[in-house]
């Protein structure tokens, strides 16, 4: 009965960014929870990739390659996933780039580029979505993918902070609003995770001694460690949880 909470076949997940990373991980989490899964990048080579490997496990993969910051390019693609009768459940708002620089020095051109991507494409991909969830009366669940810092601050990403605090505010607003047709909104937060995104700071002597020391689980986090939180709030074990953002994150904001 209980393990029954948390599958997710019959149920359609589109997770934005999922070429590698912690989107693709959590693809081939959901996937394995039953769940067909629609995988994105800006790329149509690696989705394919991905897609091929999803597959290859013997999981429900299909690939749509658009710019998650693009509005039409959006709006197409869920215009195909209605011409092929794909109805989409559950949406991973995970797509996301990283920009390191002084605030006085960020130009306006790269804040608007990180907060477009990281933040305005979710509410985008997460309203056309909602959308179609309303007129099928499905109900659906949104998971927002924050970071640390929708909590705390850190020198030198000021863009990227004050998109993944807003994140933590759009799942309240979606939860505000969509709770009434079904439609459970949630924000996971990320500690530090070793994927490409990082991979400047792991090989940063300094950075990676300083990561290890500053979290009480003393080491760097896998993205497969994602996978069961993005299940819980994909399926019906947390149909009466909304608006909420857990911090996965051995524990690094409880020390902070
Ligand atoms: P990666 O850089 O490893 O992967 C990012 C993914 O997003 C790729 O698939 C990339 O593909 C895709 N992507 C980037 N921009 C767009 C776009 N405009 N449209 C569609 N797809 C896009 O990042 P992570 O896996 O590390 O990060 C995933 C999410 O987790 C991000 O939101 C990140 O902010 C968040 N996060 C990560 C943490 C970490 O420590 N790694 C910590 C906290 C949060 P392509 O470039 O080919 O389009």
């Amino acid at each position: 009965m209980s393990r029954s909470l948390f599958d997710l076949s019959g149920r359609t997940a589109l997770i934005t960014g999922s070429s590698r990373g912690i989107g693709l991980a959590l693809a081939q989490g959901l996937a394995e929870s039953g769940a067909t899964v629609v995988v994105n990048s800006r790329q149509q080579a690696a989705v394919d990739a991905a897609v091929a490997q999803l597959q290859g496990m013997g999981l429900k993969a299909q690939g749509a390659a658009f710019d998650v910051a693009d509005q039409a390019a959006v709006e197409a693609a869920f215009a195909a996933f209605d011409a092929q009768g794909l109805a989409i459940d559950i949406v991973v708002n995970n797509a996301g780039i990283q920009h390191r620089e002084p605030l006085l020095d960020v130009s306006l051109e790269d804040w608007s580029r990180v907060i477009n991507t990281n933040l305005t494409a979710a509410f985008v991909v997460g309203r056309t979505a909602a959308r179609r969830m309303i007129e099928r009366g499905t109900g659906g669940k949104i998971i927002n993918i924050g970071s640390l810092t929708s909590e705390a601050a850190r020198a030198t990403v000021a863009p990227y902070t004050v998109a993944k605090g807003g994140i933590k505010m759009l799942s309240k607003a979606m939860a505000a609003e969509w709770a009434m047709h079904g439609i459970q909104a949630n924000s996971i937060g990320p500690g530090y995770i070793l994927t490409d995104m990082n991979e400047a700071l792991v090989n940063n002597a300094a950075f990676d001694a300083w990561v290890k020391a500053s979290n009480p689980t003393q080491r760097w986090g896998r993205p497969d460690e994602l996978v069961g939180t993005a299940i819980y709030l994909a399926s019906g074990a947390s149909n009466y949880v909304n608006g909420q953002i857990i911090y996965v994150d051995g524990g690094w904001l409880a020390v902070l």
